[in-house]
This record gives structure tokens, C-alpha cells and sequence, in this order.
């Protein structure tokens, strides 16, 4: 999952990126509205979290802007200093999603964050299965037959992002998307040795699902008591 947080106050936006990293996200940082913009141009992301008191402009003009466009937008939630009743209003009102007042305590942002991510249509879902694997990205959990499998938070998007087209391709630019944020761009082969890294895993851990490499196109994660019956 990536996110997009749009905070002009570099200590606290250093502090949200590190928190929704170790949770598991994928975080870009925008200054500015022009900015985020710019970010949003180039990149697709599953939530933002929005500051509305920006440098150069109100982060409520962003979140009309995304609302008026073709595509579903992410989901919004915006995080301010500004607490008076008729501001949760405005911004409700714009299309937010959900709202949170600074000060606030970062576990309750991660939460919210992910609530927002399980809507309907959202990017987050509770369960996802396919054979003897399940995947709960609530508690990022990893379970083959009931029993829960050690893999790193990168490992367990991956995973995620392929239970999530299973038995579709996967382009490795969109895992790759997934994956990384800007300031973590993988080296060449970072894909290839931790897509070998999960495929060990799981294999280790006797799941029926199993990740074929489609060179030069993508991945694909398939049951393989499917593939024996076909
Ligand atoms: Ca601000």
C-alpha cells in the first residue's frame, strides 16, 4: 500500500513517514500543494493524509481538485491543527474522509489510516486467501494452514499485492510502485531476489500458492492444486 502524507512541517512529516513505514506502508512526503500535486501526477496512492495549512495554499483546494477528477480518488484523511467544528465541517464537506486534530497520537493515525484503506472499493482488505495461505492485512499476518510464517513487512506487500491479482499478472513496474517509495527506490535486481525470498518461504512453509516469474513481464501467484487439476 502507498500513501501520500502532504506536511509542510519537516520534523512531523519525518516522524508520520517512519510510523506508516514500520506499519507497513509505502509513504511519500509532499511539501506543499504544489507539490503533492506533482506526486500525484506521477504516482497512484491508496490514501493521503492531508494537512490543510500548507505554504503556498490550503490543503482543502488539493482535495476539491482530486474529487473533480475522472478517476476514484484515494481516500483522504486530514490531519490539522485547525479544531473548530465548522473546519471538520469544510473539510468533510470537500470530500475528506476522515479528520484528525494535532496534536494527535500516532498509533490512532495508523489505525484510522487503516479503516479508511478497508472501505469498500478501498485498497486494504481484512482477508485474502488462496490455498492453504492467508494473508490478514489488518494484523499483517501470514498464515499457511493456520500457522503463522515470518516474513518482512516488504515481503508481506508483496505478498499482499499478488494475493490481491491472484491469478492475474502482476507487471513488475506496478509491484514495484507498490512496494517502494521514492526514497527507497530498489536497486536492479531488489524484485528478483525478494520475490526469491518469498517464493522460498512459502515454499518452506508447505503453501499450496506458489509465484511464477514471467521473465520481462511480471509475476503471478497461482494455486498449485489448480494448476495439477487443469
Ligand atoms: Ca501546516
Amino acid at each position: 500500500m502507498r500513501l501520500l502524507a502532504v506536511e509542510d512541517e519537516p520534523e512531523l512529516a519525518v516522524l508520520l513517514q517512519g510510523a506508516m513505514q514500520r506499519a507497513g506502508f509505502a509513504v511519500d512526503l509532499a511539501a506543499g500543494v504544489e507539490d503533492a500535486e506533482d506526486h500525484l501526477r506521477v504516482a497512484s496512492y491508496d490514501a493521503v493524509v492531508l494537512d490543510l495549512g500548507l505554504p503556498d495554499g490550503d490543503g482543502l483546494t488539493l482535495l476539491r481538485e482530486l474529487r473533480r477528477r475522472p478517476a476514484p480518488p484515494p481516500p483522504v484523511l486530514i490531519l490539522t491543527a485547525r479544531d473548530a467544528p465548522e473546519d471538520r465541517v469544510a473539510g468533510l464537506d470537500a470530500g475528506a474522509d476522515d479528520y484528525l486534530v494535532k496534536p494527535f497520537h500516532m498509533p490512532e493515525l495508523i489505525s484510522r489510516m487503516r479503516a479508511l484503506l478497508r472501505r469498500p472499493n478501498a485498497a486494504l482488505g481484512v482477508r485474502l486467501e488462496l490455498g492453504n495461505l492467508v494473508l490478514d492485512t489488518s494484523a499483517r499476518a501470514v498464515l499457511v494452514n493456520g500457522l503463522p510464517i515470518a516474513l518482512s513487512l516488504r515481503e508481506t506487500t508483496l505478498l499482499e499485492l499478488l494475493l490481491r491479482r491472484q491469478g492475474r499478472v502482476l507487471p513488475r513496474d506496478a509491484l514495484e510502485q507498490g512496494v517502494y517509495d521514492f526514497d527507497s527506490t530498489p536497486g536492479s535486481n531488489a524484485i528478483e531476489v525478494m520475490v526469491h525470498r518469498l517464493r522460498r518461504k512459502l515454499t518452506e512453509a508447505g503453501a499450496t500458492p506458489q509465484v511464477h516469474t514471467l521473465r520481462g513481464i511480471g509475476y503471478l501467484l497461482a494455486d498449485r492444486e489448480e494448476a495439477d487439476a487443469e
